[in-house]
């Protein structure tokens, strides 16, 4: 998409206007191309992140002949899968609810899709429409200036040493994604503690954990398909287990679980889906309570609309906990050479601490606005469906909690208004 740059920057020249107002606002300082800060103007929307979502937006933009680049800030597409993901992973939802818009999964893929596969669609899908990201280029800062109308974005190039670039465009679409940073608690002690402590995002495999005795903080999907992988190494993993939580099985009555939920929600109120998920599953795993898996007051589906919290889908992991080859243990308390204390009095020996506790969005740290991102969580501030568009030409895409389905929804919907506003112009000039 390099042309993009090159060809509208000799659309601009020819644009008295828009020359006009970036010499009126050029620093006395031009850039040459042998200094450190460069600046490039972009007459197209800058999308920072190559995950699936910045992929999506863009395809859907070329779909209607409107380039784009994408900025990221690592050396592939899809870093969060490629480097930050483990080996076992395998998609959660069957593949037709993952799908990026105009491509489906290939036919003789599996309904769950291992890591590799997945990678391997978007690859295909980035080939497909020409996609080619700026690999190696982290977004450092981006706001609006009004006096020309314009983002501008600071750029720091991890590959090619200090340099920085300014890109100058009219649409921002943040693609950064829902989980860009890992959250690592604060544990007393951790310094102290002589095992590996490792957050999920640098877990790879249960095979350097074998024999070994290890604490899984966290019970989310990764948490639990951790600890199902730690077993399947032969490990001997704990699970700390500090909230409620809703584990659902993968599938009921021959259906998913999800593809279930989306088919009774068109006919049924939610209340009662949630009603009808809870007495299969109760069915189907028993009282997950007597298990130390105590459930939320609120329904699954009614969570997760209200909070954005995913309920766990089993793949096995609740087995082992019922035959005692993973054992539940409440929050730690502190941390010593060896040991976990926990907060009901109990003290363990552990061999590693695998810290399956979440990301957050790096969104505050970067994008200088206050209208549309909450500075608090960096998730848009307006509730699904209406987070995608802020004001000034910013978008937001992937921050829906509906994964990669709500991805391909905001991609659709911000190309979209973009060539609205393209065809607009483009009335109002002729
Ligand atoms: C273990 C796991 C399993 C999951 N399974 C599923 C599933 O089965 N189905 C589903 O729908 N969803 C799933 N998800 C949710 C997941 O978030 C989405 O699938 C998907 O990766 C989101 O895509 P994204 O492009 O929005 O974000 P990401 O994939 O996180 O991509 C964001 C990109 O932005 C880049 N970036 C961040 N900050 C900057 C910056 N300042 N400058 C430049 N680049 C930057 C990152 O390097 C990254 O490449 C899963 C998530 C995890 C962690």
């Amino acid at each position: 998409m390099d042309y993009c740059i090159r060809e509208l920057e000799g659309k601009q020249a020819h644009d008295p206007l828009f020359m006009k107002k970036m010499n009126n606002h050029k620093s006395p300082s031009s850039p040459s191309s042998t200094d450190p800060h460069r600046r490039v103007f972009v007459n197209g929307p800058v999308i920072v992140g190559a995950g699936p979502s910045g992929l999506a937006a863009a395809a859907c933009l070329k779909q209607k002949n409107i380039p784009s680049i994408i900025l990221e800030r690592s050396n592939c597409i899809a870093s969060l899968w490629q480097l930050k993901t483990y080996d076992r992973l395998r998609l959660h939802l069957p593949k037709q609810f993952c799908e990026l818009p105009f491509m489906e999964f290939p036919s003789n893929f599996p309904t769950y899709p291992s890591k590799q596969q997945f990678i391997k669609y978007l690859e295909n899908y980035a080939e497909t429409f020409h996609i080619r990201p700026k690999f190696n280029e982290t977004v450092k800062n981006a706001e609006f200036d009004s006096k020309i109308g314009c983002w501008k974005l600071k750029c720091q190039s991890s590959f090619k040493g200090d340099v920085t670039t300014e890109y100058v465009c009219r649409w921002l679409i943040v693609a950064t994604g829902e989980n860009a940073e890992a959250v690592v608690p604060d544990i007393e002690g951790a310094d102290e503690f002589e095992g590996v402590i490792r957050h999920t995002s640098l877990y790879k495999s249960g095979e350097e954990f074998r024999g070994k005795r290890v604490l899984v903080v966290g019970c989310g999907n990764s948490g639990m398909e951790v600890c199902l992988d730690l077993c399947n190494h032969d490990a001997t993993p704990s699970l700390v287990v500090r909230d409620s939580v809703h584990v659902l099985p993968r599938e009921m009555l021959g259906k998913s679980t999800f593809g279930l939920s989306m088919w009774l929600l068109k006919w049924f109120p939610l209340r009662l889906v949630d009603r009808f998920l809870l007495l299969v599953s109760w069915l189907l795993l028993g009282d997950t309570s007597q298990l130390g898996l105590d459930r939320p007051t609120l329904g699954p589906l009614q969570l997760k609309n209200l909070t954005g919290k995913t309920p766990v889908l089993d793949v096995g992991t609740l087995a082992k906990i019922k035959a005692g080859h993973i054992k539940v243990r409440p929050s730690i308390k502190k941390l010593k050479r060896h040991t976990v204390e926990f907060v009901d009095g109990r003290s363990e020996n552990f061999d590693g601490i695998i810290l399956a506790t979440g990301y957050k969005s790096n969104v505050p740290y970067w994008l200088k606005e206050e209208d549309m991102f909450s500075m608090k969580d960096g998730f848009p501030m307006k509730p699904f469906p209406n987070g995608w568009k802020g004001k000034n030409g910013l978008y937001a895409i992937g921050f829906t909690k509906r994964g990669l389905l709500g991805a391909s929804m905001d991609a659709k919907r911000i190309a979209n208004d973009i060539e609205q506003c393209l065809k607009a112009e483009a009335k109002h000039g002729s």
